[in-house]
C-alpha cells in the first residue's frame, strides 16, 4: 500500500527524462509476478501472467521476458540499498558490476568505473537497472 502510494508520489514529481519513465514502466510489472519469481516460478509461468496484465498486453515473449528479469532487478537492488540504510550506513558506497560479458552497454561500462554514494542513488540513472535488460548488480561496500 506505502509502496503503491510512493511510486505514485514518484510518478507526479518528476516525469521528465527517459531513464525515469523507464523506471515507471518497470514498477508496473506486478509485484506478485515478481515475488512467484523469487519464490522460484519458472521464467514461462512469470512471462504467461505478465502477458495477462494490463500494461503489458500485446507485447512479445521475449520483452516480456525482459521486464520480468528487469523488475526483479530493481526490487533486489533497492531491498539491499534499503538494508544499507536502516543499518544506518549512511556512508555507504557502490559499484556498478556488470555481466562483464561483449553484451555490456557502453553506458553500464563507463558507469561501472565510477563509485556512488548509496544515499544518492536514483535506479535508471546511477544505479541498476540502468535500461530494459540490463543485467548489472550494485555491490554494496558499507565503509564502517
Ligand atoms: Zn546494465
Amino acid at each position: 500500500m506505502l509502496r503503491k502510494e510512493m511510486q505514485e508520489g514518484e510518478m507526479n514529481s518528476k516525469k521528465k527524462n527517459n531513464s525515469e519513465s523507464f523506471i515507471d514502466e518497470i514498477k508496473k510489472v506486478p509485484e506478485d509476478v515478481v515475488s512467484d519469481f523469487q519464490n522460484g516460478k519458472s521464467i514461462s509461468q512469470c512471462i504467461a501472467l505478465l502477458a495477462n496484465c494490463e500494461n503489458f498486453k500485446g507485447k512479445e515473449k521475449s520483452e516480456l521476458r525482459e521486464w520480468v528479469y528487469t523488475a526483479n532487478s530493481l526490487i533486489i537492488n533497492e531491498k539491499s540499498a534499503k538494508y544499507a540504510e536502516e543499518n544506518n550506513l549512511k556512508n555507504a558506497t557502490y559499484k556498478i558490476i556488470t555481466a562483464g560479458n561483449e553484451l555490456v552497454c557502453k553506458r553500464c561500462e563507463s558507469l561501472s568505473r565510477k563509485k556512488f554514494v548509496l544515499m544518492d542513488r536514483k535506479a535508471g540513472e546511477n544505479c541498476p537497472p540502468l535500461h530494459l535488460g540490463c543485467k548489472c548488480a550494485a555491490a554494496i561496500y558499507p565503509e564502517w
